[in-house]
């Protein structure tokens, strides 16, 4: 039998491989064809169920969820619980899209409010890294309407593709976190005449995202080009949380409670309200007035919000997670072979200053560094063992560095 490739014809001389069968021959370049076509259809002919990419006997279950959140985040409860539910909820609305019983499982993104600094990042990137699935970041103010300086809101897609390898299926079941959701926000409650650059066009552009649709995305970013070739993604999938501190907003739920409540039950109920943190009250209507449009916030079904960091909180931040500020510096160290350690009076310290320059978690980090500068640029190269950092030797290094730079206003 003469030795060609039964697929393409060409001789054992032309192809680079030529593997032999029973009855017949293959080239390597006809084989690697052969396993894309295989690639690309086979999965459909399955079902949806083959692109999942994991069982929903794998998924980790609500309160699993929450327990690999506490090893990351402190507090927030009530956030986590509603993430928790949501994001195996979205995960399990992937898993049935082959039953048809005719029951479809709507999509929940999810839209969390609360101070900056006080973990709502932190909780979306610690949800898609026990996942397993692209997870990207992106802001909310950089976003124009068409036709203005700025980037489309399907560069947001592009940056999800990137860090999914440009593997589509794996993007279209990502998590997206928008921060700054409340930057768009319209100036008031009423639409406006004039056109709104900024923000009513970005809420617009990004319904159709959130809703779940074919988009055009631009494989690099940016804006669009007509020239350009567009990659096809369906957000149908892809999980959106959204963030934003709502500056002011604990005056429209005030206002909102203020007005509902009449009569002497519902002094009562005021009575019994927390003042100190309204937002723990906080309702699709306060989104409403405070600027999002109510198409918007329908396709946000699920709203949570995250409580200011008090002392308390901030000191476990310090030593508490997983991958807290201070284990992190006692690894540092460790590499070089010290043992570092810290006086209590020191972290309580860390914690006031925290407090003092109103910085939040963020806070804690920046004057950790201040702290232990000296010590990281001298220490590795002196012959000690041990190092602990005493009240004194803090308090004398944050008064040394320039103070101006840290504070917060
Ligand atoms: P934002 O709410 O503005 O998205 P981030 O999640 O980015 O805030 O928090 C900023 C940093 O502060 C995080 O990287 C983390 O180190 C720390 N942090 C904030 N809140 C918490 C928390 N509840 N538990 C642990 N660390 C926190």
């Amino acid at each position: 039998m003469k030795r060609v490739c039964s697929f393409c014809g060409r001789g054992e001389r032309e192809v680079p491989l030529l593997i032999t069968g029973l009855n017949g021959f293959i080239c390597s370049d006809c084989v690697q064809q052969a396993y894309r076509i295989v690639k690309d259809s086979l999965p459909a002919a399955k079902g949806d169920k083959e692109d999942l990419g994991f069982e929903l006997a794998d998924l980790p279950k609500p309160r699993d969820i929450k327990a690999y959140l506490d090893q990351y985040v402190i507090g927030q409860d009530d956030a986590k619980r509603y993430l928790a539910v949501s994001v195996y909820n979205h995960y399990k609305r992937l898993a049935q899209a082959t039953t048809d019983d005719g029951v479809e499982i709507e999509k929940s993104n999810i839209i969390m409010v609360g101070s900056t600094g006080t973990g709502k990042t932190l909780l979306a990137r610690t949800i898609a890294k026990l996942l397993h699935v692209p997870f990207t970041i992106v802001d909310a103010t950089v976003f124009t309407e068409a036709g203005y300086v700025g980037e489309d809101v399907e560069s947001i897609l592009s940056r999800l593709l990137q860090v999914a390898d440009y593997d589509v299926k794996a993007a279209e079941r990502g998590i997206v976190f928008i921060d700054e959701i409340d930057k768009i926000a319209r100036k008031s409650d009423n639409p406006s005449i004039t056109r709104d650059v900024s923000g009513e066009g970005v809420q617009q552009g990004l319904l159709k995202l959130l809703e779940g649709s074919v988009v055009n995305v631009p494989p690099k970013g940016g804006r669009k080009h007509p020239d350009q070739d567009y990659i096809h993604v369906d957000t149908r999938n892809i999980l959106f949380i959204c963030g934003g501190a709502f500056d002011g907003i604990e005056r429209k739920i005030a206002q909102r409670m203020n007005t509902h409540v009449v009569g002497y039950n519902s002094v009562q109920n005021m009575q019994r309200i927390d003042k100190s943190n309204l937002m723990k009250y906080i309702l699709p209507q306060d989104l409403k007035s405070f600027g999002l449009i109510p198409e918007i916030i329908g396709r946000l079904p699920v709203l949570t919000y995250l409580n200011p960091l008090d002392r308390d909180a901030l000191r476990r931040i310090l030593t508490e997670p997983k991958n807290s500020i201070v284990k992190q510096q006692i690894k540092l160290f460790e590499m070089d072979g010290i043992k570092l350690s810290f006086d209590d009076d020191t972290l309580e310290y860390i914690v006031d200053k925290a407090v003092e320059y109103k910085l939040g978690a963020r806070g804690l980090r920046s004057i950790m560094e201040t702290i232990m500068m000296d010590a990281m640029f001298e220490i590795p190269s002196k012959k000690v063992k041990t190092f602990k950092v005493m009240l004194d030797y803090a308090k004398k290094q944050l008064e040394k560095a320039n103070l101006s730079g840290l504070k917060g206003n």
